[in-house]
C-alpha cells in the first residue's frame, strides 16, 4: 500500500478561497470588513516570519490587517492597555498576540485578558473551556485545520480509534477536545507514555504533534491509519543546508498508511488559512450575523 498525499496546501488555497468569497459578501450585503489586529512583541525571527505572512494572506483575502510592532522590553502593562484598546475596537475582529512573548511577560495574563470573541486563536481560558464541554467557541487554528483535512478524508469520524501523540494546550489538548466531539475514542500520549509504539498501532487516526523528526515509525502505524503530521522539524541537508520534516518518518509511514500529510504542504498551510477563517466568523457573530458554513469547528 502507498498512501495517498493529503494535500494541505491545495486544501489551505481552497479555504482562503472560501474566506475570500465570504469577505466580499459581508462588504456588499452589510458593509463590514472583517479585521484581524496582530501584536508582535520583539524581534524573534521565526515570530517576524509568521506576522509577515499572517498580514500578506490578510489582506489577499480582503480584510484589514492591523499590525502592532512592539519593542522587546515593552512593558506587560502597556501591552495590556493595546489589548484593551484592540478589544474595544469596532474595526477589530479578531486579535492574535504572537507567541512567545519576552520572559518578563505574563503569557496566560496577556491571552485571557483578549475579548474571548475576538480570541481568533482560541487560547483564552474561556475558549478553552467552552472547547472542552463542547459549546460554540473560537477553535486554536493548527487543531481546527487538522479536523478539516480530517472530515475532507475520512467523512465522518464517529466511532474511530484516534490517537494524538503530544499534549500541549496549543496543539495536542484542543485536538483531543475536537476529536472527542466527532465522538472519536481518543487516547493521548506524551513523553511518559509506556510503550508508544503499542499504543499508536490502535490507531485509525494518528495525529503526531511532538516536535521530535521523524519519531513516529511506519512500523508503529496501522495499516489503513490515516496519518496527520503536525510536526515542523528544521533538520541538516545533504547540501549542507537544512531541510523541514515532520514527527512521522514519512517513507516507510507511507507503505502502512492509507492517508498521510506531508511536511511541508500537509497541516502547516492550514494554519494561517483557518485564522481568516476564525476572523470571519468571529466578525459574523460580533455582528449577529449567520456564520458561513464550513469556516468553523
Ligand atoms: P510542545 O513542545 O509544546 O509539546 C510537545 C508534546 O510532545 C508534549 O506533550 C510532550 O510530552 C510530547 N513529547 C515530546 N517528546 C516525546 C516523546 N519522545 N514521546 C512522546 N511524546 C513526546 O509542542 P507543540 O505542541 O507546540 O508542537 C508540536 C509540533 O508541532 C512541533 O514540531 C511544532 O513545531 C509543530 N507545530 C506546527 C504547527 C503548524 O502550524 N503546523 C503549529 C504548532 C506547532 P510532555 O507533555 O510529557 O512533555
Amino acid at each position: 500500500m502507498t498512501a495517498r498525499i493529503i494535500d494541505g496546501k491545495a486544501f489551505a488555497a481552497h479555504l482562503r478561497a472560501r474566506v475570500g468569497t465570504e469577505v466580499a459578501r459581508l462588504d456588499a450585503e452589510h458593509g463590514i470588513t472583517p479585521g484581524l489586529a496582530v501584536v508582535l512583541v520583539g524581534e524573534d525571527p521565526a515570530s517576524e516570519v509568521y506576522v509577515r505572512n499572517k498580514g500578506r494572506q490578510t489582506r489577499e483575502a480582503g480584510m484589514l490587517s492591523i499590525e502592532h510592532r512592539l519593542p522587546a522590553d515593552t512593558p506587560q502593562e502597556d501591552l495590556l492597555v493595546l489589548v484593551q484598546s484592540l478589544n474595544a475596537d469596532p474595526q477589530v475582529h479578531g486579535i492574535l498576540v504572537q507567541l512567545p512573548l519576552p520572559g518578563h511577560i505574563d503569557t496566560d495574563l496577556v491571552i485571557n485578558s483578549i475579548d474571548p470573541a475576538k480570541d481568533v486563536d482560541g487560547f483564552n481560558i474561556l475558549n478553552v473551556g467552552l472547547l472542552a464541554t463542547g459549546q460554540k467557541c473560537l477553535v486554536p487554528c493548527t487543531p481546527l485545520g487538522c479536523l478539516m483535512l480530517l472530515r475532507e478524508e475520512l467523512g465522518s469520524l464517529s466511532g474511530l480509534e484516534a490517537v494524538v501523540v503530544g499534549r500541549s494546550n496549543i496543539v495536542g489538548k484542543p485536538m483531543v477536545q475536537l476529536l472527542l466531539r466527532e465522538h472519536c475514542t481518543v487516547t493521548v500520549a506524551h513523553s511518559r507514555t509506556r510503550d508508544l509504539p503499542e499504543v499508536v498501532r490502535r490507531a485509525d487516526i494518528v495525529i503526531a504533534a511532538v516536535g521530535q523528526p521523524k519519531m513516529i515509525k511506519g512500523d508503529w502505524i496501522r495499516r489503513g491509519a490515516t496519518v496527520i503530521d503536525v510536526g515542523i522539524n528544521r533538520i541538516p541537508a545533504q547540501d549542507g543546508k537544512t531541510r523541514l520534516v515532520g514527527d512521522v518518518d514519512f517513507e516507510s509511514a507511507r507503505e502502512v498508511a492509507s492517508a498521510i500529510t506531508p511536511v511541508p504542504g500537509g497541516v502547516g498551510p492550514m494554519t494561517i488559512a483557518c485564522l481568516l477563517a476564525n476572523t470571519v466568523t468571529a466578525c459574523c457573530r460580533a455582528n449577529g450575523l449567520p456564520e458561513p458554513r464550513g469556516l468553523s469547528a
